[in-house]
């Protein structure tokens, strides 16, 4: 909880002179959900950042999916992440209806499907796995994914139905966010900030995505991931509806159709800091890609990008006040999960800063988790 009780009243004063109620530092999916929050509910709020959206949001798939992102281990971040799948029907609703953008957002479900005998091992250990969590997965006959995805190749194995991992377009959600926000009431402006310092207002939001690191010393790192962006031919729609995540191989690799005629390819995973696009990593995605759904071979290549996203030591985002500084609240470190987060994190860090009372699902993910025996945070 943070200390001293809410920060805001209703009766809280406004004027052209007077510091923000918030600053959030970042202008990405994170970042601008968390303003457009706060400015709903009357506050006054400033958003910096030189390049709104340019950040991982820029690269990022867009998939929602709880479900096929359990991996062993991850119990907690599982559960947020299915708090928040829960919470996208609504989000998307109400956003859509405050800047009548279409963001993309379907719902056909996601496959997830073995190319080889051993990549369908490896796929029904997990399945299993997620099974024991209670999640929705249903393993398919091959004849029922053929029914589900013709354009499968003969030779995918088998196969199993996730019908809750929804999608949304990154590059079609930021910029709505940014038009709710500041129709809601809140400022942009187009500045980096170097040190926590210099902003101005009674509570900061770091945001930033990787930039958390340098602004908090969180422990929050780049973890590259490259993406295609293939075409459909002739302006049509793909071949295929629902997400197709799977292994051709032993290489994983996701389809993500946009109605758009958009496919998008991904991803790796590297610890790197760069954002070069390899040769290497192009031809293993194509190839995977291309194995799963053979069509794809008479697409047109429009991108090949990499991203950088916000890498936390137990993959989890990090959320909440800074030891020692109630008045510096983190919501980073989303990893590979900042799109599927985004509704969520906005509530709980909107509902901290108008109310002063964090809500029990942010306990497992404060940055106090991170302090050493030693008592020197983050080193
Ligand atoms: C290849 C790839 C695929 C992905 N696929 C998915 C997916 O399918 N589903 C999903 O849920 N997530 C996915 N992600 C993860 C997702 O993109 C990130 O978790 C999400 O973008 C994090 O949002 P954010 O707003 O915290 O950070 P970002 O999107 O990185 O935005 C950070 C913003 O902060 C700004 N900034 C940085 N430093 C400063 C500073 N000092 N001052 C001011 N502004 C600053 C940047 O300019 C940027 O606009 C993927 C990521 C990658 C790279």
């Amino acid at each position: 909880m943070l200390s001293g009780g809410p920060f805001y009243t209703s009766g809280v004063k406004k004027g052209p002179f007077l510091a923000p109620d918030v600053a959030v530092v970042g202008a990405g999916p994170v970042g601008l959900a968390i303003a457009w929050r706060c400015a709903s509910r009357g506050l006054r709020v400033v958003v910096h950042d030189p390049a709104p959206g340019s950040g991982a949001s820029y690269v990022a798939a867009g998939m929602l999916a709880p479900v096929a992102e359990a991996y062993f281990g991850e119990h907690e971040l599982t559960g947020l992440l299915t708090a928040s799948a829960a919470r996208w029907p609504a989000f998307a609703a109400e956003l859509t209806e405050a800047t009548g953008a279409d963001l993309g957002y379907r719902t056909e479900g996601t496959l997830l499907v073995g190319l080889t005998a051993d990549d369908l091992a490896e796929a029904r250990r997990l399945w299993a796995f997620q099974q024991g969590l209670g999640l929705p997965v249903t393993p398919l006959r091959p004849s029922e994914l053929r029914d589900r995805e013709p354009a499968l190749a003969p030779r995918v194995r088998g196969g199993a139905l996730a019908g809750t991992d929804h999608q949304v377009d990154p590059r079609r959600l930021v910029p709505a966010l940014r038009t709710a926000a500041e129709r809601a009431g809140a400022t942009l402006t187009a500045t980096a900030v170097a040190r926590l310092s210099e902003v101005d207002a009674r509570v900061t939001v770091v945001a930033a995505g990787c930039g958390a690191a340098s602004l908090t010393g969180l422990p929050v790192r780049p973890v590259k991931g490259q993406v295609l962006r293939l075409r459909a031919p002739g302006g049509a729609a793909p071949g295929f509806r629902h997400v197709i995540r799977g292994y051709a191989d032993g290489e994983h690799v996701y389809l993500v159709p946009r109605a758009d005629g958009e496919v998008v390819v991904g991803a790796t995973v590297e610890e790197r800091t760069d954002t070069t696009v390899t040769a290497g990593a192009v031809l293993r995605l194509l190839r995977a890609a291309v194995d799963l759904l053979p069509e794809l071979a008479e697409y047109d290549l429009v991108e090949a990008v990499a991203g950088l996203r916000p890498g936390t030591p137990d993959n989890a985002p990090i959320l909440g006040p800074l030891p020692g500084r109630p008045a510096v609240l983190a919501a980073t470190g989303h990893h590979r999960h900042g799109i599927v987060l985004t509704p969520v994190t906005a509530d709980l860090i909107a509902d901290l800063i108008t109310t002063g009372v964090a809500d029990p699902l942010l306990a497992p993910f404060t940055p106090d988790r991170f302090t050493t025996e030693e008592g020197h945070p983050w080193n």
